[in-house]
């Protein structure tokens, strides 16, 4: 007999304060947007997967192989918060620049860290309605950078995600009402290229 191991998600922690990204993301949008959006997604996708197929699996195999709808929109959005709020980090403590066998890859395909910076954000606030722009890499080690629609992630492309953006409006209305590109420009005060590095390194 087969002894099923059940998986419940949960919230995960946030390794900062909720006010510790300020002025960039306030404590008001880290409160609605992890202590609310994120547990949504996570208590939803626990009652979705009772009794299925997907129950015993990783957060990751799921969003490979559900077909889009309501369990891939869930483990969708957990993923890609997860590796969203775990990126970031206060702007005084936050690694500003990449450096290291990451930044040298950056260079190669783009000449400078500013021109990817510059088209990671011009595909962030060119992203028509809600979705996440993305820097990934691929099997042959080569950096992409996506627009991902809804709760999509790369790694249903065969991708491995690094960095992300999320042009959501849950994430800046509070802070910024329609200005995304502003909301954008100014995430790189808190992305902490020390964990973007860590992934590039990973398989
Ligand atoms: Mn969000």
């Amino acid at each position: 007999m087969k002894t099923a191991v059940i998986i419940m998600f949960t919230l995960i922690n946030l390794p900062y304060a909720q006010d510790a990204l300020e002025p960039v993301i306030s404590k008001e949008t880290i409160a609605f947007h992890h202590g609310k959006h994120l547990q949504t997604y996570v208590d939803n996708l626990n009652k979705l997967i009772i009794s299925s197929e997907y129950e015993s699996m990783a957060l990751e195999d799921i969003v490979k192989k559900a077909p889009a709808g309501a369990v891939f929109n869930n483990a969708g959005q957990i993923l890609n918060h997860e590796l969203y709020f775990l990126q970031f980090n206060a702007p005084d403590k936050a690694k500003k620049e990449p450096t290291g066998a990451l930044a040298e890859q950056i260079k190669a395909q783009w000449g400078s860290i500013d021109a990817f910076k510059a088209e990671f954000e011009a595909k962030g606030t060119g992203l028509f309605g809600s979705g996440w722009v993305w820097l990934s890499k691929d099997a042959d080690g080569k950096l992409i950078i996506t627009q991902e629609f809804g709760a999509s992630n790369p790694v249903a492309k065969g991708l491995k995600p690094l960095l992300t953006f999320d042009v959501w409006e849950h994430a800046y209305y509070l802070d910024y009402q329609n200005r995304r590109a502003a909301h954008i420009s100014e995430l790189w005060q808190i992305v902490d290229w020390r964990v973007i590095e860590m992934r590039y390194e990973q398989q």
